[in-house]
C-alpha cells in the first residue's frame, strides 16, 4: 500500500481527503494541530521540525505522498506562518522521504483567491523566504481594516509561484516527483462557514468568487482532485495550479491562459 502524508487532516479538505484515500486503500498519516496521528503546529519552526521527525518515524522513512493542505484564513500574521511557510517547509521538509517511493507524489493548495488583490511587497517578502520580515509586513496589513483581507490573497499567490517557480528543478521533476496545486473556489468546510451562514455572507463571497458551474462545493470535490493528483496516475502533470472553482477563474481571467 502507499503511504500518505496529509495535513490539516482533522478538518474539511483535509480530513474529507484522508478519509478518501483511506478507503482507497492508502495508508494515511494524518498531521494536524491536534487529534490527528501527527500532532504539531506548522506556524514555527519547532513545528516543522517535529512534523518531521514525527512522519519518519511513524512511516519508517518511506512515504509515497505528500499532500500539504493545513491552511488559515483569519487576517492575521499566522495565515502567512502557515499558509506559505508551513506549506513550503512540509513540502520540502517532506520530500527526503519520498526517495524511497515507485511513484513519488506532491501536491499543495493554492485558491482562486490567488486572483484576488494582494500585496506584492508581502509576496516578494514570501517569495524571498524572509519569513520574519513577511510577518512583519501582515502585522502591518492586519492594522488595518481595508488591508487585512491581503494577507490570505498574498499567500496563495506567493504559494502558486513557488510551485510553478519550483515544480521543473532537479528537487522535484528531476527527481521523479509531479509537485502540483490546486486552487479551490468556495468549498464547504469550517472555514467558510461562518460566511456561508448568512444571505449576505453568501452574496458578499458570491461578488468575489462567481462560480457559475454548479455553486459551492463540497470537500469531497477537492478531495477527489488531490486523490487522482498523488495516485500512480498522474505521471506528467508539472507544476500545474488547477483550478477546481466552478468556473471563477474562467470569469475573473477571461481567454488569458
Ligand atoms: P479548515 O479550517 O476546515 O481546515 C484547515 C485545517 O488546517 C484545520 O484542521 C486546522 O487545524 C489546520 N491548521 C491550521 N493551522 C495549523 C497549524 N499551524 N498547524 C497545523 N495545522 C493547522 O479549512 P479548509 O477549508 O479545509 O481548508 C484547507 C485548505 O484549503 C487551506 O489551505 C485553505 O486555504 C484552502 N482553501 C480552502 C477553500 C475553501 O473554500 N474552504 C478555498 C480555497 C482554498
Amino acid at each position: 500500500t502507499r503511504t500518505m502524508i496529509v495535513t490539516g487532516a482533522a478538518s474539511g479538505i483535509g480530513k474529507a481527503t484522508a478519509e478518501l484515500l483511506r478507503e482507497r486503500g492508502d495508508t494515511v498519516i494524518g498531521v494536524d494541530l491536534r487529534g490527528a496521528d501527527v500532532n504539531a503546529d506548522l506556524s514555527t519552526a519547532e513545528g516543522r521540525e517535529s512534523l518531521v521527525e514525527q512522519v519518519r518515524e511513524a512511516s519508517g522513512g518511506r512515504i509515497d505522498g505528500i499532500l500539504a493542505i493545513a491552511g488559515l484564513a483569519a487576517p492575521i500574521p499566522a495565515t502567512v506562518a502557515v499558509n506559505f511557510f508551513g506549506m513550503v517547509a512540509t513540502l520540502e521538509g517532506l520530500r527526503p522521504l519520498l526517495a524511497g517511493s515507485d511513484s513519488p507524489r506532491a501536491v499543495g493548495i493554492a485558491s482562486m483567491a490567488s486572483l484576488h488583490p494582494h500585496d506584492d511587497e508581502l509576496v516578494a517578502l514570501m517569495a524571498g523566504g524572509d519569513e520574519a520580515g513577511a510577518l512583519a509586513r501582515a502585522e502591518v496589513l492586519a492594522g488595518d481594516a481595508s488591508t487585512g483581507h491581503l494577507i490570505y490573497a498574498s499567500t496563495k499567490k506567493a504559494f502558486a509561484q513557488w510551485v510553478r517557480r519550483n515544480a521543473a528543478t532537479d528537487d522535484w521533476a528531476a527527481a521523479g516527483i509531479p509537485l502540483n496545486a490546486i486552487a479551490p473556489g468556495v468549498i464547504v468546510t469550517p472555514m467558510t462557514a461562518p460566511l456561508l451562514e448568512t444571505e449576505e455572507g453568501r452574496e458578499q463571497i458570491r461578488a468575489g468568487v462567481p462560480m457559475p458551474l454548479n455553486g459551492f462545493a463540497e470537500a469531497i470535490v477537492a478531495a477527489r482532485l488531490l486523490a487522482w493528483l498523488v495516485s500512480e496516475e498522474n505521471t506528467h502533470l508539472c507544476g500545474q495550479v488547477i483550478f477546481v472553482d466552478g468556473g471563477s477563474d474562467v470569469v475573473i481571467r477571461g481567454d488569458s491562459t
